[in-house]
């Protein structure tokens, strides 16, 4: 990424120890590693690593270089020889928004690096605080609609049975998956209806109207989007087990390991006094019906 660095710091020379000759833009020439490659290293005798402060010593006599740009980098060299302050460190400094700075910042360079798009509007349901990552990137694919069900599978693999082997009644698709499926609409009612009610559903475009809304206040969105992703993890992992041949999960238990994920990640937010998630794990249990 040395290429993509070299557009956001530049380098206040002090004694040029901190410098590299080759590859620091400390002349207006730019880089010389793209003026002159290694056949420089040949001709000026200085070592591809080598520090702008060793540069300047080893580079003494003057000779006549063949190479224009060899001739004018000697002479850089000398003019640099007395600017070079031999008490003060080399300073790196970082571009940032607004300047150069000598603190670095990962989100201030990330925005710069990246093309900036408006979010998509339910990535707030997907990407939130306190999430577990493993969770989320099965939810984001199953947003995409990435997830290998076998209604996907069979438009590759002719003849693939396409049978839910969750509920073994209909099509393995995302949205039968999530959760119109006899088998995980009912894990996905245990864990939610407490919290949601009159407003709970099993349509994958309606829970996803949901998860984007954060008007029921922290405990219940977090609840539900967590609730969210932690089911369709264990729903899709069991799925898979089934498919490779293991014995299903007996229901309680499935319903339990859930269960238990949220109640420890609603204790662990308690422990840390997240902000509006004290009392999270008593709401939990207020929910339960
Ligand atoms: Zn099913």
């Amino acid at each position: 990424m040395r290429d993509v660095a070299q557009n956001f710091y530049h380098k206040e020379v002090g004694n040029g120890r901190q410098t590299s000759f080759w590859f620091d833009k400390w002349s207006d020439k730019g880089r010389l590693f793209d003026l002159l490659g290694d056949r420089g290293m040949i001709d000026t005798g200085v070592r591809k690593d080598a520090s702008l402060e060793e540069a300047v010593r080893c580079v003494r006599r003057r000779r006549k270089h063949r190479n224009v740009a060899l001739n004018e980098i000697e002479a850089e060299l000398n003019m640099v020889k007395e600017k070079l302050k031999h008490n003060v460190e080399d300073v790196i400094k970082w571009k940032g928004k607004a300047g150069y700075r000598e603190s670095f910042s990962t989100s201030e360079t990330w925005v710069m690096t990246r093309e900036a798009y408006s979010p998509c509007s339910w990535a707030k349901g997907i990407w939130f605080s306190h999430a577990t990552p493993k969770f989320s990137f099965i939810t984001w694919l199953a947003m995409l609609n990435r997830l290998a069900t076998m209604d996907r599978i069979s438009k590759w693999s002719l003849g693939a049975d396409t049978t839910c082997v969750l509920c073994k009644n209909a099509v393995e698709t995302r949205d039968h998956l999530f959760f119109q499926c006899d088998y995980s609409s009912q894990r996905w009612k245990q864990l939610t209806h407490g919290i949601l009610r009159n407003a709970h559903s099993n349509s994958w475009s309606a829970i996803i109207t949901l998860l984007s809304d954060n008007s029921r206040g922290v405990k219940s969105t977090f609840c539900v989007r967590y609730s969210f992703q932690a089911a369709i993890y264990a729903l899709w992992r069991e799925r898979n087990r089934i498919k490779h041949g293991e014995k299903p999960t007996a229901i309680a238990r499935l319903q339990k390991l859930v269960d238990k994920v949220i109640r420890n990640k609603l204790s662990l937010l308690q422990m840390q006094r997240r902000r509006g998630m004290v009392d999270g794990l008593q709401f939990w249990f207020g929910t339960r019906v």
